[in-house]
């Protein structure tokens, strides 16, 4: 059974978090109950630490000074050309560490130290979020352990030298399909046994609240500095369209949410579709996902009739989550935001396309969100921000692959 998503004319209500960290029905905090102090305690602080004059300087010293922000704002010519319209790249892959992960990484480890934390544990699938808050917990002199499926230490292992090499402990997880889902449930472990000491890094707007709204506020740098650069280039502060891709949920977070509620802009998301939405094999949660509870909150899930999480498959490893954060599945579900559902063959052929085009090699994930540029009709003067979340450099066997002989 399939959910059809189509973006009506005008969303009737207004997208926010509330007190219980709920996006209408999507959300909340389903957490075991040793959990309860860490995770309340983050819930009383984490508003006051971003809102709070010197957290904001130092966050914001270390986004310029370190991460290289505000990333540029791009107008693809040739790109713009094939679409019939006028595309800006938000250059995430420009980041340090290559991706937007690092945004949240800093601004997490920042609040864990003022909280007196000194232990930072984190999950990771590809690794990216793992090299991320590993980065950082070198810069921060953090003791810093990363959870990672066996799998995954198999066939990530330039990111497992990256983390060792940054003095990050990396911990295969013998568990489950030895994936990401089987490390996030060993961090969990490990939390929950150390909890005056260690701050998990969660690295996308997933699991319990307040999670996903920390994690979209931290990120939110991406739609803020779009509204500053847009003017400069088009007279105005706000696109007709803005196009991400969705894993968890991040970067396409941060990209609209300073636009959440404004109707003059249009959110189109693309997830991945694998092998195609009806093979058996994707990623499309939102397109496939019923309602269910995971890592610690209610969302779209994919999962057997009788409850089980089904293993998720994208040739992309940052987008193959069996969920979806509940921001997320609160904009397709209210029609806030148009979700397609892209295939590996059409991603491979718009990282390829935009490779030729503009010289500039994408990151598989951010190749879907091209690729959703394709199935859209845009009109002549029509303003598209597309966040390239990341580069391609760890995508470059499978384009070896893929290349047309
Ligand atoms: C991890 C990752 C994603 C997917 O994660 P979100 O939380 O949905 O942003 C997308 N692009 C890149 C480059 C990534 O590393």
């Amino acid at each position: 059974m399939k959910n059809d998503y189509k973006h009506e004319d005008e969303p009737a209500m207004t997208i926010a978090v509330d007190a219980g960290g709920y996006y209408g029905e999507f959300g909340g905090a389903y957490i075991p109950e040793i959990l309860h102090a860490s995770v309340e305690a983050l819930r009383v602080t984490y508003r006051e630490a971003l809102e709070d004059p010197a957290f904001q300087r130092e966050y914001h010293a270390l986004l310029v000074d370190y991460v290289g922000r505000p990333t540029p704002l791009y107008l693809a010519r040739r790109l713009s050309a094939k679409h019939g319209c006028k595309i800006y790249l938000k250059r995430e892959d420009l980041n340090h560490t290559g991706a937007h992960k690092i945004n949240n990484a800093i601004g997490q480890i920042l609040m864990a130290r003022r909280a007196g934390k000194t232990r930072i544990i984190a999950e990771t699938g590809a690794g990216q979020h793992g090299v991320a808050t590993a980065t950082a917990c070198a810069l921060m002199d953090m003791e810093c352990v990363v959870y990672m499926g066996k799998t995954d230490v198999g066939r990530q292992q330039l990111n497992v030298q990256k983390m060792r090499a940054l003095g990050a402990t990396v911990v295969p997880v013998t568990s489950g399909n030895m994936t990401l889902k089987d490390a996030v449930n060993e961090a969990i472990r490990d939390w929950c046994c150390h909890p005056a000491t260690t701050h998990y890094v969660i690295g996308s707007t997933v699991g319990p609240h307040p999670y996903p709204d920390l994690v979209a506020r931290l990120q939110s740098v991406i739609s803020q500095e779009i509204k500053q650069q847009l003017p400069g280039k088009e007279g105005r502060d706000h696109p007709d369209y803005l196009v991400a891709c969705v894993g968890g949920g991040s970067n396409s977070a941060g990209t609209v949410h300073e636009y959440l509620n404004d109707p003059r802009v249009k959110i189109v998301l693309a997830e991945a579709a694998g092998k195609g939405i009806d093979s058996g094999e994707s990623a499309a949660t939102i397109h496939l996902g019923r309602v269910g509870i995971i890592h610690g909150s209610k969302t779209l899930l994919m999962q057997t009739a009788d409850g089980q999480v089904i293993e998720p498959y994208s040739l992309s490893a940052g987008l193959d989550y069996p969920g979806v954060g509940p921001l997320h599945a609160c904009m397709a579900r209210s029609g806030r935001a148009e979700v397609l559902a892209i295939t590996d063959d059409e991603a491979l052929e718009a990282a390829l396309e935009l490779t030729r085009l503009e010289g500039i090699i994408p990151a598989l994930e951010s190749a879907h969100a091209l690729a959703a540029l394709g199935k859209k009709r845009f009109g002549a003067g029509e303003v598209v921000v597309l966040c390239l979340s990341g580069r391609g450099d760890k995508d470059m066997d499978t384009y070896l692959q893929h290349l047309p002989s």
